[in-house]
């Protein structure tokens, strides 16, 4: 018997750091015994889930004893939505599985992945948890003029190598809410070869203002090797649930096929997200609170002197000047539950989910108490 279990455990495993969840309410007023908190910290949509998915998941909770289907309804609804074919869709429990799936199925010890500093957490603990090599671009200066931190397309391109698998590019990404525009992705797509997997994960694209949203049904035509991912749990609400998607080429959707669980998303998220998708007024309404509550904010922080990240997402990072941690820990107490990003080596943001009229106002004004 060797001295830990640690040791047994593989390369990739016992360097790995695990995802830090955003904190509960529940999780905060148990410790502090205080009510009436708020939670802006994990990008959930404020207004909580479609009726229509409730309706769903109570005519379908009598029938949770029988293993879920393989997806075929949701797959031929998102193949509709998308124009593509329901062989281009591959579902996940969340998208993030299916960022796993990708790298268990492209990536060894040989391998490298590509991505930014100060992109999704994610991406770093899916390669090292096969124990492939992360190769990470430096992300815009601060300063830039137009997308500080954002993806800089040259500094990715110039960290592919023959060792490299997969390139992930979120848009807009997290946490810092910038985006590359369409002909800029479009350029650097057409500059990564072939046998490089392109991820674009785009968990906040129906945030996004129509003219940076990406044209998805030509991109997947003229690039072969593109995973695009997609989720229910933003702007959709049904985080909880664990539901998400890709859309690719048959060819990567049957591999990634190859590697999932036979049942990896569960009836219940099944059906909620095919009613969520009926409701269109929910996700117009929940964009354009989102837009008001980004305005609300940027303005707040522009007359307190707080500079911040421009956004295409449900959040806004904002520059707060002072170690990040610690201001997170004096709005806790006040029962305001925001994102420190330092694990982001961004220690003096924070991250803001926008939320509802009010949680915003609350939110500022504890700030500034705070501040
Ligand atoms: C929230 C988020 C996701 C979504 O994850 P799910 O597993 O679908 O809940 C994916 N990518 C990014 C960048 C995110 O911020």
């Amino acid at each position: 018997m060797s001295n830990s279990f640690l040791e047994l455990a593989t390369q990739g495993i016992q360097k790995l750091t695990p995802y830090q969840p955003g904190k509960s309410v529940d999780e905060l007023e148990r410790e502090l015994g205080i009510s009436n908190s708020i939670k802006l910290a994990s990008n959930e949509n404020p207004l909580g889930p479609s009726a229509l998915a409730l309706s769903a998941i109570e005519e379908n909770a009598s029938s949770i004893n029988y293993y879920p289907e393989g997806g075929y309804a949701l797959s031929n609804k998102l193949a509709l939505l998308h124009q593509v074919d329901p062989a281009n869709i591959t579902l996940g429990n969340g998208s993030n599985e299916i960022l796993e799936l990708v790298t268990r199925a492209f990536l060894t010890p040989q391998h490298s992945a590509v991505f930014s500093e100060y992109s999704f957490a994610v991406y770093p603990i899916v390669v090292q948890a096969v124990g492939a090599k992360a190769h990470v671009a430096k992300a815009l200066p601060e300063d830039h003029e137009t997308m500080p931190l954002g993806h800089d397309p040259d500094a990715l391109l110039a960290q592919v190598d023959d060792s490299t698998r997969i390139i992930f590019i979120a848009n807009p990404n997290n946490p810092t809410g910038t985006w590359l525009t369409p002909d800029a992705l479009e350029n650097l797509f057409s500059r990564i070869a072939q046998d490089v997997i392109i991820v674009l994960d785009l968990a906040y694209t129906e945030y996004m203002d129509d003219d940076v949203k990406p044209p998805l049904s030509k991109w997947l035509q003229q690039f072969p090797n593109l995973v695009v991912t997609q989720t229910f749990s933003k702007v959709y609400a049904l985080a909880g649930l664990r539901i998400g998607y890709s859309i690719s080429n048959p060819e990567i959707a049957d591999i990634l096929n190859r590697v999932r669980q036979p049942f990896n998303t569960n009836s219940l998220a099944q059906a909620a997200a095919i009613a969520s998708l009926d409701d269109e007024e929910h996700v117009i309404n929940s964009v354009s609170i989102n837009n008001a509550g980004k305005a609300y904010l940027q303005h707040a922080f522009s007359e307190m002197g707080l500079r911040y990240l421009p956004t295409m997402g449900n959040f806004i990072s904002v520059n707060v000047e002072q170690d990040g941690v610690a201001l997170y820990q004096r709005l806790l107490q006040q029962g305001v539950i925001v994102r420190p990003v330092a694990n982001y080596s961004m220690p003096e943001y924070l991250r803001i989910t926008i939320g509802t009229q009010q949680q915003n106002e609350r939110f500022i004004e504890t700030l500034r108490q705070c501040l």
